[in-house]
């Protein structure tokens, strides 16, 4: 017996990446999954992949941003599979990284589009069915909705403003017995879920400064939604959840100790690591940096 036998989940932008590794897991545990998807060639690929696994999957092409489709594509999971009980919106692009100055509108309102109205249209067209059966929302957020990078306006956006529809529909959907969730994950290598999967390129550097030690797992949130979307969490609703193997409460400063564990993990050598701090250590002993200054070119005379 899976938690989901009989039930019928929505997965948007489950032809690659997260949403894939989301639709797999909900899918192995007994749900009939809808995969909706701007990417045919992944989403017919996944479909397969997952019908050859015995999972009872659909793909449909669908643009979370345009209404007519996101519509269709809500009656059609409906006409198949006569339930929709667990949507999970997770279609989501990244912004382009320019400055403010350089920014489009026309990005802003694609990036916003797609991950905020994308959100807003398939809640709006699924519960027209969800609210038959009780249902589970989940919204995939960001941690990047409380940090930021410079240049990520439109992206952190669209994230911060993913929580707040969460909270609002949590409450406006609670009569229905509808729960909405959303999950803020942080750096998530989605290689291996990629069409066709990819190689990782991560560093020891990139898993070691992860309080967790590692860098996460697309599986890593499919076991959290799969838990939020159970009955398991039923006392769960209008939260977001971060789940990021703890950088966002780890305290930094650039200080020589993790200069030092960065070196060691960058090189996997904990002698270079130390090397470094004797430099420190050595260069502190000198008054100003024009001491420093002195003493280097008076190495570099030596050499
Ligand atoms: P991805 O690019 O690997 O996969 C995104 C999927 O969404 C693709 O299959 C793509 O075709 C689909 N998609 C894009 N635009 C769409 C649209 N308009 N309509 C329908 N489908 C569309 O991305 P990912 O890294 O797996 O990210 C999935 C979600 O998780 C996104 O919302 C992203 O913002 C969020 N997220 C990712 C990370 C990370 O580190 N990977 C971290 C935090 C949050």
């Amino acid at each position: 017996m899976g938690r989901f036998d009989g039930k019928v989940c929505v997965v948007t932008g489950g032809a690659r990446g997260i949403g894939a590794a989301i639709a797999y897991r909900l899918g192995v545990e007994g749900c009939k999954v809808a995969i909706l998807d701007i990417d045919r060639e992944a989403g017919e690929y996944r479909v397969n992949e997952f019908r050859s696994k015995g999972i009872d999957a659909i793909y449909i092409y669908a643009d979370v941003s345009n209404e007519e489709h996101v519509k269709n594509a809500m009656d059609l999971v409906y006409q198949k599979f006569k339930a929709i009980n667990v949507l999970v919106n997770n279609a989501g692009i990244g912004s382009s990284g320019k400055s403010l100055e350089e920014q489009t509108f026309d990005e802003w309102r694609r990036v916003i589009d797609v991950n905020l109205t994308g959100a807003w249209l398939c809640a709006k067209y699924a519960v027209k069915y969800m609210k038959i059966g009780k249902g589970v929302i989940v919204n995939i957020a960001s941690t990047r909705a409380f940090q930021s990078e410079p240049n990520t306006e439109p992206y952190s956006a669209s994230k911060g403003g993913l929580i707040a529809l969460t909270h609002s529909l949590a409450i406006s959907l609670a009569k229905y017995g509808i729960r909405v969730i959303a999950i803020s994950p942080g750096w998530v290598d989605t290689s291996e879920w990629q069409v066709p999967p990819r190689k990782s390129q991560l560093t020891p550097l990139d898993h070691s400064w992860h309080p967790a030690g590692r860098v996460g797992k697309p599986e890593d949130i499919a076991a959290l939604v799969a838990f939020l979307a159970s009955d398991e969490a039923s006392w769960i609703t209008g939260v977001n959840i971060v789940i990021d193997g703890g950088v966002s409460v780890k305290m930094v400063y650039l200080d020589e100790n993790i200069i030092e564990e960065g070196l060691s993990a960058l090189f996997q050598d904990r002698e270079v690591g130390k090397m470094f701090r004797e430099v420190i250590e050595k260069l502190k002993s000198y008054r100003s940096v024009e001491d420093v200054r002195n003493k280097l070119r008076e190495l570099l005379d030596k050499l």
